[in-house]
């Protein structure tokens, strides 16, 4: 049996957990040397989980790999000393899924809770977010980076099956707290929102704040796929309705500004475009516009007449080309795989009306 087909169940499962703004990754690295050597450096500088040095980490590992249909010898576990809270996953090839877990982790999160954060683990493993070639941290890299945190979330939810337990892992990442000090209503955390202010630009971020995530994680938690923890009530409808609220969430909270920004350089773009266009026949005639006015506004067209007046044909050209340059450079610097897309929209909306 080849590995593809040992994980076909695992994949399966994992596919339908994904969230809809994280891309399938289209180059995936067959063998990663910078994975395997962190692999081999964690023999040299961590301990490896196994049943007899780390009996009680070693069934969790083992656990939480059934629930995902993962057969053994394909997850290896790690766990070095830090007081940070952390965990990583790499994967030297489709074969291997490392984690490295951080022993200030282990000691304060419960069997369920970590079983939480390596179903996380795993979830970046399963849905091709390591080995991926494309690392990119434009505005679209970044999108993408943050939405497979949210599907990986739910690949940890599905193990731990409770969204307290959930909600009580990260409470502890991001407090540093141990239970003696919680108290039971987990819930109660989501309310912090409230004082999350939306004006202000988080687009920076490869990782959502844990509010968010929690936020993504109790929307994925009322789905009937979720609840009965059963691949045969999955409604791509009803997660379809839970994706789009989460992507309004992370647009209200994160992307809000260079949103903004990034829609007033495609208008840009996009007018100094229909201008040159329009300008072939060096006239810019009624209908032209008026079809300008409607398309970009009555300030832009009479900025554009102020401008008809000023300039010479050759400065004008030389002008037009400079701005579409310009706005094209802007753009592709923040989201180059969207950039034919709006490049072919307004070919076709010149096409079409000019
Ligand atoms: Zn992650």
């Amino acid at each position: 049996m080849t590995i593809e087909s040992i994980l076909n169940n695992s994949k399966e499962l994992a596919e339908k957990m994904r969230y809809h703004s994280d891309l399938p990754s289209k180059n995936i690295l067959n063998f990663s040397k910078e994975a395997e050597d962190l692999r081999q450096y964690q023999y040299e500088h961590s301990i490896h989980i196994t049943e007899k040095i780390t009996p009680k980490l070693y069934r969790l590992f083992q656990l939480v790999s059934e629930k995902l249909f993962i057969p053994s010898n394909i997850v290896e576990g790690f766990v070095y000393a830090s007081n940070d809270m952390q965990a990583e996953c790499f994967s030297a090839h489709p074969e291997n899924c490392a984690i490295r877990i951080s022993s200030a982790l282990i000691e304060k999160l419960t069997e369920k809770e970590l079983g939480f954060v390596i179903g996380h683990e795993i979830g970046h493993f399963l849905l091709n977010h390591v080995r991926d070639l494309d690392q990119s941290t434009d505005h679209e890299g970044l999108i993408q980076k943050r939405a497979q945190e949210i599907s990986s979330d739910r690949i940890g939810l599905w193990v731990c099956e409770d969204i307290n337990i959930a909600l009580s892992a990260i409470i502890k990442i991001v407090s540093g707290l141990r239970d003696e000090d919680l108290g039971r209503d987990k819930l109660s955390f989501m309310s912090q929102i409230k004082e999350v202010n939306k004006d202000f630009d988080r687009s920076h971020l490869s990782h959502p704040p844990f509010i968010l995530r929690g936020r993504a994680l109790f929307h994925f938690a009322i789905s009937d796929f979720f609840k009965r923890n059963d691949v045969n009530y999955y409604d791509a409808d009803q997660i379809k309705k839970i994706d789009n609220r989460i992507k309004r969430d992370q647009e209200e909270y994160i992307d809000n500004f260079s949103n903004y920004e990034i829609n007033k350089l495609i208008e840009n773009y996009s007018f100094w475009y229909v201008v040159k266009y329009t300008l072939q026949d060096k006239k810019l005639s009624k209908m032209e516009q008026s079809l300008i006015e409607r398309k970009f506004g009555k300030q832009k067209l009479k900025g554009l007449i102020n401008l008809l007046s000023e300039y010479s044909q050759s400065e004008l050209n030389s002008f037009l080309t400079q701005k579409i340059k310009e706005n094209k450079d802007r753009i592709l610097d923040k989201v180059p795989k969207r950039f034919n897309i709006i490049e072919n929209e307004i070919k076709e909306f010149c096409k079409e009306n000019l």
